[in-house]
């Protein structure tokens, strides 16, 4: 099983998950590694008809903001759920990470 895996700010407890020097939101860079629950809910989301690129042949998708526990918001994929059935606020947990797309999100 896959974990998400980030950084959490050690002056003001930001968490990140991008490859980040500092913190963006105090700038400290005293930094440690932290690996998230992979837990939250969808915040907002879009139904892709038409990718581009790689993703070009996955349509229709799940692209979803998703508030993880931790408080932070990123940006996912989700899949294992039939389109009409995403809604805001519907629980989900981290599945894996897929290179060049990003984290990848299923309902929980
Ligand atoms: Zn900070």
């Amino acid at each position: 099983m896959e974990v998400l895996k980030g950084k959490k700010c050690d002056s003001c407890g930001f968490y990140m998950l991008e490859p980040s020097f500092c913190c963006p939101n105090c700038g400290s860079e005293s930094l440690s590694e932290y690996t998230f629950q992979g837990l939250g809910s969808v915040y907002t989301f879009t139904v892709v008809h038409v990718g581009f690129g790689h993703l070009a042949n996955r349509t229709p998708y799940i692209l979803a903001i998703v508030e993880l526990k931790e408080g932070l918001k990123i940006i996912t994929i989700i899949e294992d759920l039939e389109i009409t059935k995403v809604q805001i606020g519907l629980p989900v947990k981290f599945k894996r990470y897929e290179e060049g797309t990003g984290p990848i999100f299923m309902a929980v």
